[in-house]
């Protein structure tokens, strides 16, 4: 039985002042929630109010990114480390936002997952088609090059420790969600990739989110298809009450 995960990525939203106002409403909203693991993920500045806030609680805090190496000359970069001194278990890795913007690759996604992993962080590795893509038939292309970029060079200790966030990029941020039943087919065709490059019992064991417009009008739908081990929530996860709403689908 896989436990769900349900993720909220704040994306560059929320001040540190704006970060405890949201735990202020969000904790007795969840206090009795025992069914699944929560996971809030705020901009780098406010990770430490969001850790603070969410201190004794079941939340757990992420990081949006890292850079594989621990420390060094490189501007602007986070380490592994640091975030997980900050108090952060996970980290989000490969987001299409940062693939498209920010020039990340199946490589750096790699080697971030790899740091993530050293630095015992949990990380929650994010594959995912374009539109161009998937009208041209090409999500299984796509998500085998992804998982095999990122993916193979793992363990299988390593690769048992990490999280899949299945997002096809023509639902994020727009409003438009995969039904159910496309977002199962996906989640299905990476849990076999797993199996294959791994064992039948790691593929099983792997827990895959789905992310792009969840809300809290579909996610029931989604969570009643058993691929579906939860969710990565980017809009929907800012105001307290609907990401409540979602964790407590
Ligand atoms: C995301 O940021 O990972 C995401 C899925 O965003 P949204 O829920 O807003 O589509």
């Amino acid at each position: 039985m896989r436990r769900p995960v349900i993720a909220g990525n704040w994306k560059m939203y929320k001040t540190r002042a704006e970060t405890l106002a949201f735990f202020r409403d969000f904790l007795p909203l969840v206090e009795s929630s025992r069914h699944c693991d929560i996971v809030v993920a705020p901009p780098f500045t406010a990770i430490g109010a969001a850790a603070e806030a969410a201190r004794g609680t079941k939340i757990a805090i992420a990081g949006q990114d890292l850079y594989w190496q621990t420390e060094g000359a490189f501007t602007g970069e986070v380490s592994g480390k640091m975030l997980a001194e900050s108090g952060c278990a996970y980290v989000i890795v490969g987001h299409s936002e940062r693939r498209q913007y920010f020039g990340e690759t199946d490589e750096s996604v790699q080697r971030k997952t790899k740091a993530a992993l050293e630095a015992k962080l949990t990380p929650i590795v994010c594959v995912g088609e374009l539109l161009a893509e998937r009208e041209g038939n090409q999500t299984e292309a796509v998500l085998k090059r992804q998982f095999d970029g990122a993916l193979t060079a793992l363990t299988p200790a390593e690769f048992s420790r990490i999280l899949i966030a299945y997002e096809p990029v023509w639902a994020i941020g727009t409003g438009r969600t995969a039904t159910p039943e496309i977002a199962a087919e996906a989640h299905r065709f990476i849990r076999g990739l797993a199996a294959a490059q791994f064992t039948h019992e790691q593929g099983s064991a792997l827990r895959i989110l789905y992310g792009g417009s969840v809300k809290p009008d579909n996610i029931k739908g989604l969570m009643a298809q058993a691929e579906i081990d939860g969710a990565l929530v980017g809009g929907a996860s800012l105001d307290a009450k609907s990401f409540a709403e979602i964790v407590n689908y």
